[in-house]
């Protein structure tokens, strides 16, 4: 008889697909965490699953700006709070949102796209909050959307998409990128106050 993966109990190959779905996990990573989490003892399992499970039952997304929200609290998240709507500052992850939110230097708005424009990795506008932002631009109220997506290939991709169809669907709002104060490819997350400070400052119009 020889072994192959179709050997494994059925068990780990469902654990195996289900971690090579994650993103950055390829097939060797996949099967190397499930080998992990048979050797794990079973409170610190359950632990992870408990985990897993209360991120999807008591989170949502905020219907507004797309931060985390709790389920109790639907109406409004804490990122909108007291948020004028005029300046809205667009950034791909919640990590990004809590980086300048916690910096100070802008006052207005936050959208959360939850990630970037990748014809690569197959994930365009649709995959994105894309859609929930152009719905709130439509509500009215906006006159500056300040584009903070990182200086990376999808970041400015993403960037130059949301330009041009905010341009062509609301010739009022103006869109303005980020100064390159912040080095390229590098990612929003890791800028400093200065450097953060001044590419907001100095941010710029797209010319499409
Ligand atoms: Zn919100």
């Amino acid at each position: 008889m020889t072994f192959s993966r179709s050997s494994l109990p059925s068990e780990v190959q469902k654990l195996i697909v289900a971690f090579s779905t994650l993103p950055g996990i390829g097939p060797k990573t996949a099967q190397r965490l499930a080998y992990f989490v048979l050797t794990q003892d079973k409170n610190e399992v359950a632990n992870l699953a408990t985990a897993l499970k209360e991120v999807k039952e008591n989170l949502d997304f905020c219907k507004t700006c797309c931060f985390i929200t709790s389920n109790e609290d639907k109406t409004i998240c804490k990122l909108c709070e007291d948020k004028d709507p005029i300046l809205i500052c667009v950034v791909e992850s919640v990590i990004d949102a809590i980086t300048i939110e916690a910096s100070g230097i802008h006052k207005g708005g936050f959208h959360i796209l939850h990630g970037a424009i990748s014809p690569m990795a197959g994930i365009g506008p649709e995959q994105l909050k894309i859609n929930e932002l152009f719905n709130r631009l439509k509500r009215g109220g906006t006159k500056e959307v300040i584009i903070a997506t990182n200086p990376t290939l999808e970041g400015e991709a993403t960037a130059m998409y949301l330009t041009k169809t905010i341009k062509e669907n609301y010739y009022d709002i103006k869109t303005t990128r980020l100064a390159r104060g912040l080095a390229s490819g590098t990612d929003l997350e890791y800028s400093d106050f200065n450097t953060l400070s001044n590419a907001f400052e100095n941010r710029t119009s797209l010319d499409i």
